[in-house]
């Protein structure tokens, strides 16, 4: 009896250890989009920090901003041995192939800041409606009549619209009312500053120059945006939204070159997907993610399992609130102020 016990007792020691063995094996395969924009990296890091405190383990690739070269991507995530995968579409039409590859083999997806309508997929991002409202009240707030420039985000993403159309909601009265004048908006392609700088510079010289305000939905695009009015000498005149908080954005907003950027503490969206990656590789179902509602305005009006977190607008008036939360120095943020 009592080696009986002994046996079993050894035999718990095993069991115990397999199973820990086994979490310690989770793999969580991310797929980047476009890892050269700055805030990917802070996501990067916040992803690994969980799963090493679960145990798990991280693998990536980065797409270059190549939709085509995500599909491999993600194809070789899977054959590494990916449990679950977290992914940054860089096309969310193009990536479908990949994620119903993924869910045939029982490989859970979460769909990362944008949307991948597959309802197989879990959608976890932050309010980007919002985010589109909270860059065009920056704007607003400061030239309430004039001529806009829309300098939206690239046509594959579905945040673009998201963005626009939330823009388009704080707008439209007084767009309606002829006080506010779209006299340029084009999408991005890439999201690249390079792109959403020459889109400026046509939409200057088409007006003479004769712009107002420019809703840049993003920091990288706002960039752009602002080289374009800085050779015109109309930097800083001009007020330019953004989003991401990106440090060089920060700054422009101390110095006075941009207007607002929109935080989205990224280490939280990062920390919360690679825990629901785990949940969802540890068999949990989409339903039962803690904090999950259904999503149904996509293109597609899919229903799609989602979590939204809450974006914060960021003005001079309240830079503090980025370096008290340890997001940016005092010293990167007013560098030249
Ligand atoms: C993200 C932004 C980011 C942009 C370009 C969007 O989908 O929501 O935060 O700046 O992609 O990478």
């Amino acid at each position: 009896m009592r080696s009986l016990v002994k046996l079993m007792a050894g035999a718990a020691i095993v069991v115990s250890m397999h199973s820990a063995a086994m979490a310690a094996q989770t793999v969580v395969g991310v797929s980047w989009s476009n890892f050269q924009e700055e805030r990917w990296k802070t996501d990067e890091a916040a992803i690994k920090k969980a799963l090493e405190a679960a145990g798990a383990k991280y693998i990536s690739a980065d797409a270059q901003s190549s939709a085509a070269k995500q599909l491999t991507d993600v194809e070789s995530l899977i054959s590494q041995g990916a449990n679950a995968l977290i992914v940054l579409a860089q096309d969310s039409d193009a990536i479908g192939p990949a994620i119903e590859k993924a869910s045939a083999e029982g490989i859970p997806v979460v769909g990362y800041d944008r949307l991948i309508e597959n309802p197989d997929a879990f959608y976890i991002t932050f309010d980007n409606k919002e985010v589109g409202r909270l860059q065009a009240q920056g704007v607003f707030k400061v030239k309430p009549e004039g001529n806009y420039v829309f300098i939206k985000g690239s046509s594959a993403d579905p945040n673009a619209d998201f963005l626009f159309s939330g823009q388009m909601e704080v707008l439209k009265a007084a767009i309606d009312a002829g006080k506010i004048k779209n006299v340029g908006e084009a999408y991005t392609d890439g999201w690249k500053p390079e792109n959403a700088q020459k889109n400026m510079e046509q939409f200057l010289t088409k007006n003479n120059n004769k712009v107002d305000a420019v809703v840049a939905s993003n920091d990288g695009t706002a960039g752009g945006a602002i080289a374009a009015l800085d050779a015109q000498g109309m930097a800083g005149t001009v007020p330019v939204s953004g989003q991401d908080a990106d440090k060089a954005a920060l700054n422009r907003v101390a110095l006075g070159t941009q207007t607002v950027s929109v935080w989205k503490d990224s280490r939280e969206l990062g920390k919360n997907a690679a825990e629901i990656a785990l949940s969802l590789a540890g068999g949990k179902k989409l339903t039962e993610i803690k904090g999950v509602q259904v999503f149904e305005g996509g293109p597609k009006k899919k229903k799609m399992q989602s979590v939204f977190l809450k974006p914060q607008a960021i003005t001079k008036d309240n830079l503090n609130l980025v370096i008290d939360a340890g997001w940016i120095s005092k010293a990167e943020a007013c560098q030249g102020v």
